[in-house]
């Protein structure tokens, strides 16, 4: 029980990327990743899985849960599609299942026409084979969850390069009790609300201050709100996590709670002590993950040619 709410926590709130974290560029992301590489134990998960480059063959199932799981057959996302360009191409984390590559076709496309900008930028998908990555991420395992950035994609097309430099928009103003009205827009509000309406999801993840602002401006039509979830970061992207499908071995959260979760939930975040939470002792790292700790059939999706 202990083990499932601390698993459902990990996924749902905390320890998704931090923000500083999301933006690296290349350079920063090298380091980072060496040093995960130069501490881990030789069994981690992370260590495994975040060195594959390739995609294990397969029917593209998703197997598991989003912080403890893979996936076989996966595709990647082209890097620049008419309606999306993919950013921070360095980290091979453009990598989804077939229906998350649909999925983000489909929603750029549609993003596009209700937001009035020429597409989004897209940010982490998954690891080729999906599992636990040497840096950032709690969940984005199971190749069904992506990170979609707050800034517009303008008919430029980056370089490469440009790619890993060029950083998204803050929306949330340096208090962190409410957007910032120089970068937040509309155009935010309809590009998230197209997110949370779609069939296919079953949460959104945002900033709180940004969850705030969407529960005033809304208007009359609210039921959307509930899968929009408030938590850290999440202020220079928002986080798409698709369902598991019928024919995926992996295990759905249970629904938000009802309501459009724009009262005393989403007040608890903006308390002094949750926005500025005292820097916790230095102790001993959590213990990484290893491949017993994931379902068996990710052994097999790690060890496919
Ligand atoms: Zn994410």
């Amino acid at each position: 029980m202990w083990k499932q709410l601390i698993c459902l926590a990990i996924a749902g709130a905390a320890l998704i990327a931090s923000p500083a974290m999301a933006q690296e560029n290349a350079r920063q992301e090298a380091a980072r990743r060496a040093q995960a590489l130069k501490t881990l134990p030789p069994d981690a998960a992370r260590r495994l899985f975040g060195q594959v480059t390739t995609a294990a063959p397969g029917a593209g199932h998703a197997i598991g849960f989003y912080s403890r799981g893979c996936y076989a057959g996966g595709v990647q996302m082209a890097n620049t599609g008419e309606t999306w360009q993919v950013m921070r191409l360095s980290r091979n984390r453009s990598w989804g299942t077939p229906r998350l590559v649909r999925f983000l076709q489909k929603f750029s496309a549609d993003a596009a026409s209700v937001t009035g900008w020429q597409g989004i930028l897209i940010g982490d998908m998954a690891q080729p084979r999906g599992g636990p990555m040497l840096t950032g991420h709690a969940s984005h395992q199971l190749g069904i969850e992506a990170d979609i950035w707050l800034r517009p994609m303008t008919g430029r097309v980056y370089s490469a390069a440009e790619r890993e430099e060029v950083s998204s928009t803050d929306l949330v103003r340096k208090d962190k009790l409410d957007i910032d009205p120089r970068t937040y827009s509309a155009s935010h509000v309809q590009l998230l609300k197209l997110a949370a309406s779609s069939p296919h999801v079953a949460r959104v993840f945002v900033n709180p201050a940004i969850k705030k602002a969407l529960c005033r401006d809304a208007g009359a039509d609210r039921a959307w709100l509930r899968k929009v979830r408030p938590t850290w970061g999440h202020n220079y992207h928002f986080h798409v996590r698709l369902s598991c499908n019928s024919g995926d071995a992996c295990r759905n959260q249970p629904p938000p709670p009802p309501g459009d979760g724009c009262g005393k939930e989403l007040d608890w975040w903006f308390r002094p002590e949750v926005l500025h939470p005292k820097p916790r002792p230095p102790g001993k790292p959590p213990r990484a993950l290893t491949m017993a700790d994931l379902p068996p059939a990710c052994q097999a999706v790690l060890q496919a040619p």
